[in-house]
């Protein structure tokens, strides 16, 4: 009720948010984004005033009271888990551009059967309070804190996706501020970063990361049943695993071939890892010199986008 009745007793102050989309978002999506941000920007009596770039970037390099969002696509170089980034002067506490993954927005909004768009717009907001409070910080509660968790987006309490009246307060004092400040001499830039919680899908990579190479683990690839395998290593693009299935294998050979080297194991595709008279190599897997099976019969190599379980036997 408080918060309510400050908003409409103080002055909004405007804030230009110049969106740069190179993602090909649909204007539906947009048209919700930009409605939620300005629900919980108005909230803490800031009105966001919406500017569209052109879809190679801005023509002119923000004024002190703008912000601009890019709104992109994830690639192989996007650290893992992010939703998006802001990039903040930490010596002259201001920032003027943040970065949205939607395709991770998107995802996280599918996963918590809510509105993208409004997903979106909570992204948004979050990364235009960075940019404003001039910080990498993040809170324990609320629209600032670092990490979100797909039950939070369900049980959409509107307390996890509001700024705090501290926060709202230094936001339209930094607001003002930035209109009259001089030009930055020397900065240091500083990165914060909004990521998904351990719901996430990512998460079973980030647990897969510290199994030990040979532990017996349970794999389910896109549209298959779970199959029992050995771990062997993940890394950013795939997940490397022993069958063993294939009748005559030197089993216990191979697993203690993983767990001495296991990048070697997973390089077999282009180099040869032999001991003693067991040779695993690009041309298959060899005992005595007799091939006993192809190597990709034997070392599966499955990209992370492909793997929708991993558990330990
Ligand atoms: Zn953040």
């Amino acid at each position: 009720m408080s918060l309510i009745l400050t908003a409409v007793l103080i002055a909004k102050l405007p804030l230009v948010v110049r969106l740069y989309d190179s993602a090909g978002v649909p204007p539906r999506v947009f048209e919700h984004a930009r409605q939620s941000a300005g629900v919980t920007l108005a909230a803490i009596g800031i009105e966001p005033i919406w500017r569209p770039c052109h879809v190679k970037g801005c023509v002119s390099t923000p004024k002190p009271h703008e912000v601009e969002i890019r709104v992109v696509k994830a690639t192989a170089l996007s650290e893992r888990g992010s939703l998006g980034f802001a990039a903040v002067d930490v010596v002259e506490r201001a920032g003027t551009l943040a970065t949205v993954y939607v395709d991770r927005v998107d995802a996280l909004a599918m996963e918590a059967g809510i509105d993208r768009g409004e997903v979106l717009g909570h992204v948004i907001a979050h990364e235009v309070g960075h940019l404003i409070l001039g910080s990498v910080d993040h809170s324990p509660h609320g629209l600032m804190r670092a990490t979100w968790k797909v039950d939070e987006l369900r049980r959409n309490l509107p307390l996890d996706w509001k700024f705090s009246g501290a926060q709202g307060a230094e936001m339209r004092r930094r607001l003002v501020a930035r209109s009259e400040e001089t030009p930055v001499v020397e900065s240091i830039t500083a990165e914060a970063r909004l990521i998904f919680g351990p719901d996430d899908p990512d998460a079973i990579w980030k647990r897969a990361g510290r199994f030990d190479p040979g532990t017996r683990v349970t794999v389910t690839v896109a549209g298959g049943a779970p199959v029992e395998r050995y771990f062997v290593l993940v890394d950013s693009v795939e997940l490397v695993v022993l069958n063993l299935d294939t009748p005559g294998l030197p089993k216990r050979q191979l697993l203690n071939m993983t767990i001495d080297n296991a990048a070697w194991m997973a390089a077999t595709y282009r180099t040869i890892y032999k001991d003693n008279n067991l040779r695993v190599g690009p041309d298959g897997v060899f005992v005595k010199g007799r091939k006993v099976a192809d190597l990709g019969v034997v070392v599966e190599r499955h990209p992370l986008s492909t793997v929708t379980a991993l558990t330990k036997k």
